[in-house]
């Protein structure tokens, strides 16, 4: 996963595109680069490893030009080094790319016969050489654009700017994410809405094989065929300072802190509180959601609806990677235990591969915090077309695995910048916990008295994560003393070995440490 920013308008592009690039710093990325308009043609500054070593190089650049595309790349084609990293130019084509062109070897031969003359080892530079083969003759850029994809197999999302044209962007996606900022005065294009959220909150996602053109205050997307098409605008509640720091060391720091809040907002929108009933009101199965809020659903209606399907249902599997797959470990116990109804957890890189047998009456659930998880979203694919319902939860809607669900549910911890994850994983065990008792109460294996016991106690969970978290300096000291070993050992048993694994996988990260995770036998 790469970083991708486009920016089009009356700002700096170099200060928006650096600062948008460090925002999407949590994708990963082995060196970084831009190209912005100076003096009517494409300057481009490029530096391996962290942002900082660009920040450097750039610090005497200037740029009078209101264009500029920029990109943290994760090496797939070639080595992690400056010759490799993004834009790529050739002719007067700038162009960055997020994913791999699988066709890569076809079309390099080709053109090295043709006597083009490549300076990287990148499968991105190839597609350069293509638009700028085709630019050459349309000296149009959408057109020349349109013209490339039919050459290129693979998974890409690519923004283009040429010299000839210094007032448009055009940008394709296939796969990898690529969203739109929209605003009155200023064109941005991202992979994530987290780059963008400080300038605006309305975005337009952008579906596989769809193009935009970006120009001066008019942004259009054409579809696969390259009709014109009108896309719906998406309104984020989020704010540039839920993405800060906030006076915290590091964002994972941060994103611990906001586990009370964001536990809440979690469960907020399913509890009656009066009635200490859950409603699991944005599901919306079989209906388009309507709204980003809850408040303007149907909630009774739409709660008829999800009853009946869960009712319907005799077996889930829960789909998800990593942290998520451990979070649905936890979800299997709950649902068993408190609906009785059997559930099976893959991981999503492994259902995908094989061919999973999905009884009638099967559910599909992805959990996935982006929505983008790739290995995610070719599962649920996989699972609408063995005709199971599926039923998404994650943290960005209208994101694509959300987009594509039958049904939604929402983590609503905000956008979690930390690469552990901490907030995305309580608010999930938060959904998943509401999910069983809602089951439970509908399958009739929980009785009222018990769901309002277990509504209670979550209830009470915001509040004692923040007893826990107000003991913090313990935690510092111990952690100071345990950085000295070298293993640990984690044990567990029924529905907290799941939360063995996902310490386990936090603490490889800690170089010198060799965890390792046993199951409490008898
Ligand atoms: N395949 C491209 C490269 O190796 C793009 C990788 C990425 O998504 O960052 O440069």
């Amino acid at each position: 996963m790469c970083g991708i920013v486009g920016y089009l308008g009356p700002l700096n592009p170099k200060d928006v595109i650096v600062q948008g690039l460090k925002k999407l710093e949590y994708r990963g990325y082995d060196s970084a680069g831009i190209a912005v308009i100076h003096q009517g043609h494409a300057k481009r500054v490029r530096a391996e490893g962290k942002l900082k070593a660009l920040e450097e190089k750039l610090t005497h650049e200037e740029f009078d030009g209101h264009t500029g595309i920029g990109h943290t790349r994760w090496a797939t084609h070639g080595a992690p080094v400056e010759r490799n990293a993004h834009p790529h130019q050739v002719r007067g084509i700038n162009l960055v790319h997020n994913g791999i062109i699988e066709n890569f070897v076809e079309i390099r031969t080709k053109l090295l016969q043709e006597g083009s003359i490549l300076t990287s080892d990148t499968d991105t530079e190839l597609v350069a050489h293509l638009v700028a083969n085709e630019v050459d003759k349309t000296k149009n850029l959408l057109k020349a654009v349109q013209n490339t994809l039919g050459k290129l197999q693979g998974a890409f999302s690519i923004v283009v700017l040429w010299d000839g044209s210094p007032d448009e962007l055009v940008a394709f996606k296939d796969g990898p994410p690529l969203v739109v900022g929209i605003h009155p005065e200023h064109c941005f294009v991202a992979s994530d809405v987290q780059a963008l959220i400080a300038y605006t909150k309305k975005f337009v996602y952008l579906e596989d094989r769809e193009m935009v053109q970006l120009q001066k205050g008019k942004i259009q997307v054409y579809s696969g065929s390259g009709q014109p098409i009108t896309k719906q605008q998406v309104e984020l509640d989020w704010n540039p300072e839920m993405i800060e720091k906030g006076g915290y060391a590091h964002y994972m720091l941060k994103e611990i802190y906001e586990q009370p809040r964001a536990v809440a907002a979690a469960m907020e929108p399913h509890i009656d509180i009066e009635a200490l009933r859950v409603r699991l009101a944005q599901v919306g199965f079989g209906k388009p959601m309507k709204s980003l809020t809850a408040g303007s659903f149907d909630l009774s209606d739409d709660f008829a609806k999800t009853s009946e399907v869960l009712k319907k249902t005799q077996k889930l599997f829960i789909i998800a990677c990593g942290t998520s797959s451990y979070a649905a470990s936890v979800g299997k116990y709950l649902i068993e235990t408190l609906a009785g109804v059997s559930v099976e957890v893959d991981i999503a890189s492994e259902f995908r591969y094989r061919n999973p047998v999905i009884p009638p009456h099967s559910m599909v659930m992805t959990i996935s915090q982006s929505g983008e998880t790739a290995d995610t979203l070719a599962a649920i694919r996989l699972a609408k077309e063995k005709g199971a319902v599926t039923l998404s939860l994650t943290n960005v809607q209208r994101s694509t695995i959300d987009r594509e669900a039958d049904g939604h549910l929402y983590m609503n911890s905000g956008p979690e910048v930390g690469v552990a994850s901490t907030k995305a994983f309580t608010s999930t065990l938060t959904i998943l916990n509401l999910l069983a008792i809602c089951w439970g109460r509908i399958r009739e294996t929980l009785s009222e008295a018990q769901e309002k016991e277990y509504v209670r106690g979550l209830l009470a969970v915001p509040s004692q994560i923040e007893v826990v978290l107000a003991f913090d300096k313990y935690f510092l000291k111990a952690s100071r003393k345990l950085q000295e070993f070298k293993g640990f050992l984690y044990m567990a048993r029924g529905v907290n070995f799941p939360i063995a694994m996902e310490g386990l996988s936090s603490s490889r990260s800690w170089p010198t440490c060799m965890p390792r995770v046993m199951p409490l036998v008898r």
